[in-house]
């Protein structure tokens, strides 16, 4: 068994639906599906009018809202009973959407609301490939997916129910589920946090022991350079989980950056592929690794620098010890690291406790803050005995300059601290001077 997992893009309207249920039907397979394109960002803006205590503002968005999906409704199904069946869905949801317009709002509602688009996009599906004739079952994520009290999935839980689950609809022809929504340890309605779908895949995938893990999106698998922002960039074919989930973690939009880690430990290959052009071959993320080539880069945002310089550092044992004890107590990790005989600088990309940080950082020498900074991340099999990397990635960076580098910690990435206003001229010479020439 498999299971795909189509985003937002590749569900965003009747016709993207139609073409998604011709990919799925003919193996029994579990299908994750995200909201239709827009919709988690539209439930943000209703619950954002409701924290302001705007309950007009909320309604007239959850009205336009509604009114899309009733077009989307007329063009998705063919017979009057299965527009009728579908509207019967969209309706129940924004009906309960807007009861939350009356009455107080809190964290616990904004997640309900936010679980909606999930819930919409996977009831309409199942009826559409119903009125296909296809024997569809929805297999409800609120029942099997759950995380622990440290926010973390609890994959023994999500095991046992899930196959449940599977056993008692056995004689499914395929199955839909929702990515990205979840119940916490609590039993409250939470998420996987915006993105997550592809975590929800990786993590059944994990649990049913899946052969495959694919990962349907709206570009031809992972490019060597973030597209949005670098000309000629080129799709990559293969990864190793190592360099895919560098990649994931320092920026590659295209992957949630948790994804990885389930399939990996249960060595499931995933497969990136192309909504709009299914016969492309996308990329292989497995654990092989192509000998000696630099593969992609890819960059982080928001992004601060400090750095404590200490005459107590020379020599001295325990001192960084005490410098990351304090990130540790402030909840706070750390990205990027490098040190000299006196000196220690680091990166965050939470800022929440930063004030304290600095505070208590000042106890042991002089500190400095750079904030809007950039990692900028290069992966690929970069072990330090093939020769020539560093050179290559050093002198692209020639004109840019250079905060922080970091290389060592794995035999997969350097990284490269700019300022933000840099990044794009970094990311573009690095592929002009790694890959295109
Ligand atoms: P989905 O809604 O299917 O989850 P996302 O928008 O999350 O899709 O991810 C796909 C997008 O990621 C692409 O359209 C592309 O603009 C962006 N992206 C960023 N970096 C990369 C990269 N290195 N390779 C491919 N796509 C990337
Ligand atoms: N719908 C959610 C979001 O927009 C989850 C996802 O698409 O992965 O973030
Ligand atoms: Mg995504």
């Amino acid at each position: 068994m498999k299971v795909l997992k189509f985003g937002g893009t590749s569900v965003g309207s009747a016709q993207r639906m139609q073409d998604v249920a011709k990919l799925i039907t003919g193996d029994r397979n579990i299908v994750v599906l995200s909201a239709m394109s827009g919709t988690t960002n539209s439930l943000v803006e209703i619950f954002d009018y409701l924290y302001k205590k705007n309950p007009d503002g909320a309604n007239e968005i959850i009205n336009k809202l509604a009114q899309k999906y009733y077009g989307h409704i007329e063009d998705l199904y063919a017979t009057a009973d299965y527009k009728q069946k579908a509207k019967e869905h969209v309706n129940s949801i924004f009906d309960y959407i807007r009861t939350f317009t009356k009455d107080l709002f809190t964290l616990f509602e904004e997640r309900i609301v936010l679980a909606q688009g999930e819930l919409l996009s996977t009831g309409m599906m199942n009826l559409y490939l119903q009125e296909c004739g296809v024997n569809s079952v929805l297999l409800p994520a609120l029942d099997y997916m759950r995380t622990d009290k440290n926010a973390e999935p609890d994959p023994v839980y999500i095991k046992e129910k899930l196959n449940a689950l599977l056993t008692a609809h056995a004689e499914a022809d395929l199955y839909i589920t929702q990515g990205y929504i979840c119940r916490n340890a609590y039993g409250e309605v939470d998420n996987l946090q915006r993105g997550g779908s592809d975590y929800t895949a990786s993590l059944i995938g994990a649990a049913i022991s899946s052969d495959e893990i694919q990962i349907w999106t709206d570009i031809d698998g992972i490019h060597n350079n973030d597209p949005r922002i670098v000309e000629k960039t080129a799709p990559v074919r293969q990864l190793h989980f190592e360099e895919a989930a560098e990649l994931a973690y320092f920026g590659a939009k295209i992957l949630h950056p948790t994804c990885i880690l389930p399939a990996k430990l249960n060595n499931i290959p995933v497969r990136l592929l192309n909504t709009m052009e299914p016969e492309a071959p996308g990329t292989l993320i497995s654990n092989e690794t192509e000998k000696g080539k630099i593969k992609a880069v890819a960059a982080k945002d928001n992004i601060t620098a400090i750095k404590i310089k200490s005459g107590r550092m020379l020599l001295a044992t325990g001192f960084l010890r005490k410098v990351f004890e304090i990130f540790e107590n402030y909840q706070t990790p750390i990205d990027m690291v490098t040190t000299s005989e006196v000196g220690v600088s680091v990166t965050i990309d939470n800022k929440r406790r930063l004030d304290e940080i600095v505070d208590d950082l000042k106890k042991y020498g002089t500190v400095t803050v750079d904030d809007d900074m950039t990692i900028v991340c290069v992966v690929g099999d970069l072990e330090w005995d093939n020769v020539g990397f560093e050179a290559s990635i050093v002198s692209a960076m020639k004109e840019v300059p250079v905060r922080m580098i970091s290389y060592g910690g794995s035999n997969y990435n350097v990284s490269l601290l700019v300022k933000a206003s840099n990044k794009k001229k970094a990311l573009q010479a690095l592929s002009s001077h790694l890959f295109n020439n």
